[in-house]
């Protein structure tokens, strides 16, 4: 069975064509610019990258270009569109709505559509990619929205609940949601597959560090507690984002600067987090290069990665009266072995103990890091969302 997914952006559509039967990758690539003048990237397996720079007016345009390299006669995968079983969407925000993932319909698009508040950079983009499958392919093709937020819906509310006046969560759904479910889900679900353990029976504790970072607790097969919250700003700091502060700081910058709610946001969003700390840069290759080199405000950067990452380990471990497992994944995750060993040391009082032998220098490949006596699993597992988005696309219309 052929699977399409599809991330769109307000002027991008990131796709990849699966052969879901046995995983492979068929072709994949991103339309880019779509809106301003239009260049699609397009790279089937195994053959050369092929790049088109034509007018992308709008995502429908983009979409049946991304359809026409598919079937092309010279690198085309499929020959013909029909042959898609399904389009899997990623989609930012389902609000309170959704737990699981859903084939779209006018229900569906509406609420995706209600979130648009909640998710106002994504959620618009998505449905627009939702509605240009719908008009390019052909009739019947189903479309599945899955959504970021899904698999932290099991949430109890002593963990989703904010402590403002209960009204704003009745007007205005005011609550921590959580974001990166789909991965969190993958890899939860992958590294109880991968110590041969029931997903059920373990305290998992989903550790998904890139750009955007976030933690989950993972109980009885659910999701217990989250570290983002009603937006993806809230938790450990970031690439360019701050987590968590003292709200009242907010105001307190407001007052002192006259900065507009919608300046705060980007201040917030775009200009804190690492790169803020550090003036370096929000990539933490650079960070560690920086700070190798003495200069401290990359290594104090780095410190406080570590030490905030720390702290919501240890709360979900309390949170959960335990911890099993802990999975590191994404960019960071897999690759920077000095913030898993930074964290983990940290929490040798609870009996996590990581073998260097393991951890050093591993990158990007499924290992279990601890040592055998090692009271809790320290295990790094690539995230695949595009791959877990088929996987779930496929199951719904199986
Ligand atoms: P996004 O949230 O944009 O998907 P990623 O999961 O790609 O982010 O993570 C980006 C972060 O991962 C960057 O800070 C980058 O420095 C780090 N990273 C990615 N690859 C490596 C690598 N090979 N070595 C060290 N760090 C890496």
């Amino acid at each position: 069975m052929k699977i399409l997914v599809i991330n769109c952006g307000s002027s991008s559509c990131k796709f990849q064509l699966f052969n879901i039967d046995n995983g492979d990758v068929l072709a994949k690539g991103n339309a880019e610019r779509i809106g301003i003048d239009g260049k699609l990237t397009y790279k089937p397996a195994g053959k050369d990258e092929v790049v088109i720079e034509a007018d992308m007016p709008d995502h429908k345009v983009a979409v049946t270009m991304i359809l026409d390299q598919l079937v092309d006669k010279d690198h085309g995968v499929i020959s013909d569109v029909s042959e898609i079983a399904a389009v899997g969407h990623r989609v930012l925000h389902g609000g309170k709505y959704y737990s699981e993932s859903v084939i779209v319909n006018d229900d569906v698009k509406k609420v995706i559509r209600d979130c648009f508040d909640l998710g106002p950079l994504h959620n618009p983009a998505n449905l627009i990619g939702i509605e240009a499958c719908e008009a390019v392919l052909p009739a019947g093709t189903p479309q599945v929205a899955v959504f970021d937020t899904a698999f932290h819906q099991t949430m109890p509310p002593k963990a989703y609940m904010y402590a403002l006046p209960y009204e704003y969560y009745e007007k205005y759904d005011i609550r921590r949601y959580g974001f990166h479910g789909t991965s969190h889900r993958y890899v939860s679900r992958r590294v109880a597959d991968f110590l041969g353990e029931k997903y059920e029976d373990l305290r998992i504790i989903t550790c998904h560090l890139g750009n955007g970072s976030s933690f989950a607790a993972v109980k009885d097969g659910k999701c217990q507690d989250t570290s983002m919250g009603l937006t993806p700003l809230a938790g450990i700091c970031m690439g360019t984002r701050t987590g968590d502060i003292d709200p009242a700081i907010v105001p307190f910058i407001q007052k002192r600067t006259g900065m507009s709610a919608d300046e705060l946001d980007t201040l917030m969003n775009k200009q804190s987090g690492v790169q803020g700390i550090s003036g370096v840069s929000s990539d933490f290759r650079d960070l560690a290069k920086a700070a190798s080199e003495g200069n401290e405000r990359a290594q104090l950067a780095l410190d406080m990665f570590v030490y905030q990452g720390t702290k919501i380990v240890g709360s979900y471990a309390a949170a959960m009266g335990g911890v099993d497992v802990i999975v590191f994944t994404a960019g960071i995750g897999e690759n920077t072995y000095d913030v898993r060993a930074g964290i983990c040391k940290n929490l040798e009082f609870m009996g996590v103990k990581i073998d260097p032998a393991k951890n050093d220098g591993l990158r990007g490949k499924e290992a279990i890091i601890s040592t055998d006596d090692s009271k809790v699993k320290v295990v790094v597992i690539p995230t695949n969302e595009e791959l877990a988005i088929a996987q779930e696309t496929e199951a719904l219309v199986r």
